[in-house]
């Protein structure tokens, strides 16, 4: 196999064996752009490392041999030259972008000859020496894996030996006494001295970026983002440019829109005379780009342009480095930005009419996850704040939480159910596992570009970050601003749109929504075959719902209803009732309390099909539990002070008792609460028609779906069906008004599933009730698995994924095939839908549409996501 390209061998779509960074440099070299020579080893190479148990696979080192005589005739240097010698930077490059997952090696190939040869060269030799003291230190951690605050202490010692503060301040002799320090520590540490040949320095380093795919920050990373550890990395060595040899050099990154809002503009930073990682790592906080306008205004010219000829070429907003060495500027890397929901919408529908992409594609641009941000709240405008301070506004959306210093104080205590604010001088890709945790995270330096602002915005996470006011002291555990110290655990909020640290909670408000989102949403719904329902159990909810654009509803849970404060005593009364007249009684007093409950969500959805589900849970879960009532009674019976309240107690606790169930999810629920008390379902559906026949003479269009949860049986439906025909006749009759109504069924159980052909003969339409669906299919309790066993099945990848949130494909999926099959078999274009989790989750959305239901339903807040995904289903 051929494991090594040229740049100019490579293209854009060779991602997957080039990894993202290595296809981009290929893709820019070869329409022309200023790129340093250079080549990229394959990921096909780094998987063959690992199958060899790591070790570099044959042939290997000869072809990258081979390749760096083509890039020495390029440059017009050579590698290991002690007169002219070409150095190279080593990085590792994913097939998807893993932000600072990876490591990064620059100016390999000095050693004390080269170094001189560099010194003579550029006829510099502090420049020569800080090249050589950078390499020793980068090398030596990610290769020799040593501490990297070992060297730190030595460059701040030899600083204070110096008596200067910055690193720019050391002298030509205090740099190479540094390096020698070095040295001694590489030769304690390792037990051999440090790498003189080039060549074998080159080979280390490429084998230390195989090895970082599979570092701690690495899996972490992947894990989140569902990437496959298979894949592998490439390793791109290419030659170095210095943006570090005086003030008519620099290095920057600067996106082609700016990605927290999308405005067409060049949004970044640079730093003159810095070398790139300067500024990727935040420790110095660089210049807006709009200075190198002033500063440097033919490279501006020109890297405007650049940037719009690579926006225009993948027809996507750019994420761009960039390295001047002496006035020249040089291209280093291009990929798709990564952007927040509000900048994604923005950019989609801007790119549509400049006319650079079609609907498809603007689709397709924006996540549909990712809108979640948008629809959650911000800062309520009118509370009156008390502002501690204000940094760089690196990823919108507002947050509040406990101040904590430290990733693993955030991950332990928001595991205990605290919302936590993470504050940091500045993170790093360790500090991953605590910004997951976080509410939010705030820094003290570093800029938009910063690893803290990159990897918040690709998580949606509000972040503050370069808020240099804040003094932030991890020994003691506080930061303090002017006077105010702030400890840990005190809560503070942050606003990522705006910048501002905010002292204590505050009062926060729905988001308002751009005309940008209206538009590319309108385009999914005409892109989209899915209809789009929400699960909704009150009138505001279902308002909501049509606000985020829902076209009806998919599921309202009535016993939400049974639930409120004055309906408990009524419900109670109906499940202890002795008698049938005692239990028409309290249903007497329900069915007012029902039918308001019905007509004000119908009268909400004028217009639009409303699913309504009949009771559904065990009746236990209406009764005081057994143990608070067993401490009652036994309190009331030593008190002995008030007879009646006990007996009532004691009667409360037999029937307690007498309701209890070892697996109430198996159990007295569902539709079969309704065959053992047809009267309680009776009064549910002579309440839901008896708002319909008010809202029909009312001038409003009701469709009202009835809905009997969890059947098995074509007999069960038949029981209900001859019920609601009935009283629908009844109230139409006496009401002198018509309305249409459909009645029909949950699919949740195997069974229904598989003898759905029966079971279309009674019900008119199906809904999947995959949360109990994916319950009974594989016998995992829904409320257990998920803090039990489930994620030992997921860290083993036994299971993909969490069953309960992204719909089983391969089981549950096929049941619900089948069930489609069934049903539309007996009755041709029966309405089939979908209303648990998953109606709300893309992937599962994606399947639905795949297998042709007619809608999926899901709480209110995701409405916009199913529309977009339903449509990316589509396309
Ligand atoms: C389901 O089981 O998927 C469903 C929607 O019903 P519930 O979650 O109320 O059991
Ligand atoms: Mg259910």
């Amino acid at each position: 196999a051929k494991f090594v390209y040229l740049f100019n061998e490579g293209r854009a779509d060779m991602r997957s064996l080039l990894g993202g960074k290595g296809a981009n440099l290929a893709e820019m070299t070869n329409i022309g752009l200023p790129v340093p020579p250079g080549m990229t080893i394959t990921t096909e190479a780094c998987r063959e490392y690992y199958r060899l148990e790591r070790k570099l696979p044959d042939g290997l080192e000869a072809e990258v041999r081979a390749n760096l005589a083509a890039v020495e005739t390029a440059v017009g240097k050579k590698f290991g030259d002690t007169d002219n010698p070409l150095l190279v930077s080593v990085r590792s490059g994913a097939v998807f972008s893993m932000p600072g997952m990876m490591d990064t090696i620059l100016n390999l190939g000095l050693n004390e000859e080269t170094t001189q040869g560099l010194a003579a060269n550029t006829n510099n030799l502090r420049f020569a020496y800080d090249a050589y003291r950078r390499f020793i230190q980068m090398f030596s951690d990610v290769v020799l894996e040593i501490p990297k605050h070992s060297f730190e202490h030595l460059l701040t010692n030899q600083k204070t030996a110096q008596g200067v503060a910055f690193d720019q301040e050391l002298t030509p002799e205090s740099l190479r006494s540094l390096i020698d320090n070095y040295k001694k520590l590489v030769l304690k540490e390792t037990g051999r001295p440090f790498p003189e040949n080039p060549l074998e320095q080159l080979f280390m380093a490429v084998e230390a970026v195989f090895r970082s795919w599979n570092n701690d920050r690495a899996i972490i990373y992947r894990n989140l983002n569902k990437i496959d550890h298979e894949l592998g990395t490439a390793v791109n060595i290419q030659s170095m440019v210095f943006g570090n040899m005086g003030n008519d050099c620099g290095t920057g990154v600067a996106f082609t829109r700016n990605p927290s809002t999308g405005e067409r503009v060049l949004y970044g930073e640079y730093l003159t005379n810095a070398q790139g990682e300067d500024v990727v790592a935040g420790i110095r906080t660089p210049q807006p780009i709009a200075k190198l306008q002033a500063e440097m205004p033919i490279i501006f010219d020109q890297f405007s342009q650049t940037a719009q000829t690579l926006e225009k070429h993948y027809r996507n907003m750019q994420d761009i480095e960039f390295t001047i060495e002496k006035g020249k500027l040089y291209m280093l890397q291009t990929r798709n930005g990564k952007r927040t929901a509000q900048a994604a919408i923005k950019i989609a529908h801007d790119m549509f009419t400049e006319g650079l992409i079609d609907k498809k594609a603007a689709i397709l641009m924006v996540e549909p996850g990712q809108l979640d941000q948008l629809l959650h709240r911000q800062i309520d405008s009118s509370a009156s704040l008390s502002i501690l301070a204000k940094g760089l506004p690196a990823s919108p959306g507002a947050a509040s939480g406990l101040v904590v210093f430290s990733a693993d104080d955030a991950e332990r205590l928001s595991k205990t159910g605290q919302k936590i604010m993470l504050v940091r001088m500045e993170t790093t890709p360790d500090d991953i596992h605590g910004i997951i945790a976080a509410q939010g995270i705030l820094t003290s330096r570093g800029g938009m570009t910063s690893h803290a602002a990159v990897v918040a915005r690709g998580m949606g996470k509000p972040c503050v970050c370069g808020c240099e006011s804040i003094k932030v002291d991890y020994h003691k555990k506080q930061f303090t601003v002017d006077q105010t110290i702030i400890k840990e655990g005190d809560h503070i909020s942050i606003d990522g749109a705006t910048g501002r640290v905010i002292l204590g909670d505050v009062p926060m408000k729905d988001p308002e929504l751009s005309p940008e989102y209206l538009a590319v949403l309108g385009w999914a719904d005409e892109l989209r075959q899915l209809d789009v329902r929400a699960n909704a159990d009150t009138p505001e909810d279902a308002l909501k719902a049509r606000e985020f654009g829902a076209t009806g509803i998919g599921l309202t849970r009535t016993e939400h209803m049974f639930m409120a404060q004055d309906r408990l005593p009524y419900v109670q009364q109906m499940i202890l009732a002795e008698t049938l007249e005692e239990r028409q009684q309290a249903l007497g007093h329900l069915l007012p309390m029902q039918e308001g409950d019905f007509y004000g969500i119908l009268k909400a959805m004028d217009g639009y099909p409303v699913c309504i589900r009949l009771l559904d849970p065990p009746l236990h879960e209406f009764l005081p539990g057994m143990e608070e009532l067993l401490i009652e009674t036994a309190v009331l019976s030593t008190r002995g002070d008030n007879p009646p309240l006990l007996a009532q107690k004691e009667v409360l606790l037999k029937q307690v008792r007498k309701l209890h169930e070892f697996n109430p999810m198996l159990g007295h629920r569902g539709c079969r609460l309704g065959i053992t008390y047809p009267e309680v379902y009776e009064m549910q559906i002579q309440a839901i028609f008896n708002a319909c026949a008010r809202l029909s003479r009312e001038g409003y269009t009701v469709l009202p779906e009835v809905e009997i949860p969890l059947t098995l049986s074509k007999a069960e439906m038949d029981f209900f069906k001859e019920r609601i025909d009935r009283i629908a006749g009844e109230v139409m009759k006496q009401a002198g008004t018509t309305f249409h109504y459909t009645s029909g069924t949950m699919i949740e159980l195997p069974r229904a599933a598989l003898l759905a052909d029966e079971l279309a003969e009674s019900a008119e339409f199906f809904s999947f009730g995959t949360n109990d669906l994916t319950q009974t299919c594989l016998g995992f309790s829904r409320d257990d698995a998920e803090g039990k066993f489930l994620p030992h099945y997921l860290d083993a990848k036994i299971l993909p994924e969490n069953p309960f949130a992204v719909l089983d494909r391969k089981g549950v999926g096929k049941l619900m095939q089948l069930a489609v099959e069934g049903g539309r078999r007996t009755r041709p274009g029966m309405l089939i839908g979908i209303c648990g989790e998953h109606g709300g989750d893309p992937s599962s959305i994606e399947f639905c549409h795949q297998i042709g239901l007619d809608f999926v339903s899901c709480s209110p807040y995701r409405v916009p996501i199913a529309r977009l995904a339903a449509a990316q289903a589509a396309i």
